[in-house]
């Protein structure tokens, strides 16, 4: 074995997995200035995170391991190990790290809770990863099982397509992260041997004067950063650093390879990776010292703040190539904002905040916390979202599983890490970075503290924070004052309250009034502490409407509502003909918040009055009527059927989607060779597409469909003379799979027949355009569109117009 320090003397304390006090190595080593204290020693007990933990426990983790032994996670290992017969694998080469990752979750709810029947599982998959690996350690199912058609993602040699698609390291790393994680779970070091004799294949293979590579997906920087802590082997980090130091100049923004680390200061490309990325720096910053991963890490994440953040803290705006977008491109409706994205999100801020004390990072966590991250989970723990959007005509609904499941296993070994956020300590201060009851215990240089949080956030702004020494000492408590209660609901001025509140932050101590002084956005309280003193602060939880950068095209007119850490949205099903679209708040209106027990397992509920807004015939002006609006958290959405909702309310009537006006069209009933209702209703929904690649809209689409001939079909009302046909074309080339048809043609109802009608002008395929047709009018009951698809491509429509 490789390790130089036994590992009997390691205390391994687990924060993340990742971290290992201080003081159990030598006292050379650099790490964070600052270490958070483990969340095995924060026991949670509050009725919001630790309901959610244990519905992540209970349901998620067995439905996730469930779902890997069907969905061939378990089998690809079985071939790969000989104990399987066959060559047939899973859909994507990096499906192994679901079952690493579900792993990690596993260890991490067995530290909080004892599970032997889980533990015992989990040791016959530990079984089955060892026996396929290969003998010098190479660990990789797709090509050990060596299928008679290897993926197409594969090289011929190990690594060749490493830097593009083989995700051969991104396994590596989830690898090791979930080994670390197993090892400090229960003690076992079944897993972490197999990690150590991966990696030190890697450390062998990999390096200046080796094999000069990256990773075509980052993760694997912090998984070696994991195993440097544990073992203390600094090749471990050396490799990491090699890893980061070998990115650029010469590859794609897509994977952060187009410059060196050092030289990138702008967030670009794949959020997760990216975002991955950006935490392995900080890790290797703290571990080596390195100034320049810092240099560039800060100017990234000012980047990303100022210009590329979701109100929800989602972040990668686009779905082509699940990147970043570009600055204040934020669309709602086409959000993609993934899961994964979030929690590295949470993972990188975590790590600046280790760095420099600042809780301007931990606004960022909390946001992304409580309302982009939790979103990815049902209440229910068994259905996911992949993207998050911000907006949607009904067309959201999360997944019971996904061929590509990385969002599902990520959350599953997230989840319980939650209390390893609450607090941090560096010597004789100690942090309180989030709130949620729990009872901790902390050791500072002066001496062993136990805390004991009592509120109901985020409900409630009261947070009672009773500071037990074992013996009466003197130390600095740290307590953050969350941005959002000093009218500062990011740090930049991407995001701003439309009204300054106005009430206080205060902070009593033992009943007192506390004049605090700030620093670093922390409330720092010195005096000598003794059993039973309490420091009580009252947040202001007001509803605040929250107003974007007017960059932000896609929240103009708009506000957000927002209630302590908690954005809020409008769902159907608690409005008026269950549309949300079609609904403006004024920008004065009233708020009343009010807390509802029964209702998506207990929220906090805010109404106010509002309009709903209705198209008409024959003129532009829209139909106004007066209604009461309902707002809900939004990670609570989408827990009850399809519906609509929005994050971001119109305060002016042009900025809403009103609802359609009584045409031919829109009071037809829809038909065609796709049976989504929900994309048959883009047809009609009289919302006019920016251009045929506008995600913003609704639209349907044949996709992957090629080559064949479609159809769509408006059964209409009532017999009606028709003699004009629009249709709008949706073409997401060149990224995506749909281009304008090969041809279209017209058929209108004659009894049972379906006769062409007589066009007058010619039959047009143009892109971005209405195609208008005119024809001798005809006297029907319905029309069909019937559609010929590219040769080597799909076709989709935006809008179809009658007259
Ligand atoms: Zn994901």
């Amino acid at each position: 074995m490789c390790s130089k320090i036994s590992f009997n003397k390691i205390v391994a304390i687990g924060f993340l997995g990742s971290m290992v006090c201080a003081g159990s190595l030598s006292a050379q080593q650099k790490d964070y200035p600052i270490q958070p204290v483990p969340f095995t020693k924060v026991h949670v007990n509050d009725k919001f995170w630790q309901p959610k933990m244990e519905v992540n426990a209970n349901v998620t983790i067995p439905y996730v391991l469930e779902q890997c032994k069907l969905n061939g996670r378990v089998d690809n290992f079985l071939r790969a190990a000989k104990l399987e017969p066959g060559d047939k694998m899973s859909e994507y080469p990096f499906d192994d790290t679901d079952i690493y990752k579900v792993i990690e979750g596993a260890s991490y709810a067995m530290q909080v809770q004892k599970n032997p029947k889980l533990d015992m599982y989990v040791d016959t998959l530990i079984k089955i990863i060892g026996a396929a690996q290969e003998p010098d350690g190479y660990l990789y199912t797709f090509r050990t099982v060596n299928a008679k058609k290897p993926h197409e993602w594969i090289g011929e040699k190990r690594w060749q397509n490493e830097e593009v698609l083989s995700h051969e390291l991104y396994n590596a790393g989830h690898l090791y992260e979930a080994a670390v994680a197993h090892y400090q779970a229960t003690g076992k070091r079944t897993l972490l041997n197999i990690a150590l004799k991966n990696a030190d294949l890697l450390t062998r293979v990999f390096g200046w004067g080796k094999i000069e590579e990256y990773p075509g997906h980052q993760i694997v920087e912090t998984g070696l950063t994991k195993l440097y802590r544990v073992t203390g082997n600094k090749k471990y980090l050396d490799l990491a650093k090699f890893f980061l130091d070998v990115r650029g100049p010469k590859g794609e923004s897509y994977n952060q390879a187009d410059k060196k680390v050092t030289d990138q200061h702008e967030a670009e490309g794949h959020a997760v990776r990216a975002a991955y990325m950006y935490t392995g720096m900080a890790d290797v910053a703290a571990l080596t010292g390195n100034q320049h991963y810092l240099h560039a890490i800060d100017d990234i994440w000012k980047d990303a703040v100022d210009k590329k953040i979701y109100i929800t803290g989602g972040i990668g705006a686009t779905g082509n190539g699940e990147a970043f977008g570009d600055a204040y491109d934020l669309p709602n409706m086409s959000a993609y904002a993934e899961t994964c994205a979030a929690i590295a999100n949470v993972y990188w801020n975590s790590r600046m905040f280790l760095l420099h004390g600042d809780a301007k990072y931990v606004d960022i966590l909390e946001r992304t916390l409580y309302n982009g991250l939790l979103s990815g989970v049902s209440l229910s723990g068994n259905r996911f979202f992949y993207p998050n959007v911000l907006s949607s005509m009904g067309t959201n609904q999360r997944s019971a599983w996904f061929s590509c499941a990385c969002c599902i296993s990520n959350m599953t070994r997230f989840l319980p890490s939650v209390p390893g956020y609450v607090y941090a300590h560096d010597k004789n201060d100690l942090y309180v970075n989030l709130f949620m009851s729990n009872s901790s215990d902390i050791t500072l240089t002066a001496g062993k503290i136990n805390i004991v949080q009592t509120t109901e956030y985020p409900w409630k702004g009261k947070v009672a924070i009773a500071v037990n020494p074992a013996k009466a000492t003197t130390f600095n408590l740290r307590v953050r004052i969350p941005g959002w209660a000093l009218n500062k609901p990011i740090p930049g001025g991407l995001y701003t309250y439309m009204n300054q509140n106005q009430q206080p932050v205060t902070i009593t101590v033992n009943g007192k009034a506390l004049a605090y002084t700030t620093e670093k956005g922390y409330a720092v309280i010195t005096r000598h502490w003794k059993k039973g003193d309490v420091v009580t602060m009252n947040l202001p939880m007001e509803t605040e409407k929250v107003i974007a950068n007017k960059l932000v095209k896609a929240d103009v007119n708009r506000f957000a509502l927002q209630r302590g850490p908690i954005v809020y949205c409008l769902e159907g099903p608690d409005n008026r003909d269950s549309t949300v679209q079609n609904i403006t708040v004024d920008k004065m209106a009233v708020t009343n918040a009010s807390y509802k027990a029964d209702m998506l397992n207990g929220i906090e509920v805010i109404t106010a009055e509002g309009k709903s807004t209705k198209r008409q015939l024959n003129t532009d002006k829209l139909i106004e009527s007066d209604q009461p609006v309902t707002a809900i958290p939004y990670y609570a959405w989408a827990n009850r059927g399809p519906s609509e909702m929005t994050v971001w309310i119109p305060y002016e009537a042009s900025a809403s989607m009103p609802k359609p006006a009584p045409t031919i069209a829109s009071t037809s009933k829809l038909s065609g060779s796709i049976k989504s209702s929900r994309m048959l209703k883009a047809l009609n929904d009289q919302y006019d597409p920016q251009n045929s690649n506008d995600h913003s809209m609704p639209y349907l689409h044949w996709w992957p469909k090629q080559n064949s001939t479609e159809y769509v079909q408006y059964d209409f009302d009532k017999s009606h003379t028709v003699s004009e046909s629009q249709v709008y074309w949706y073409d997401d080339k060149p990224f995506g799979g749909c281009a304008i048809p090969k041809a279209y043609k017209l058929y209108y109802k004659k009894g049972e027949e379906w006769l062409p009608v007589k066009e007058t002008t010619p039959y047009t395929i143009a892109k971005d355009a209405y195609n208008t047709l005119t024809f001798e009018p005809v006297e029907t009951t319905a029309l069909k569109m019937e559609v010929v698809l590219p040769v080597d491509n799909s076709a989709g429509i935006h809008e179809w117009k009658v007259k």
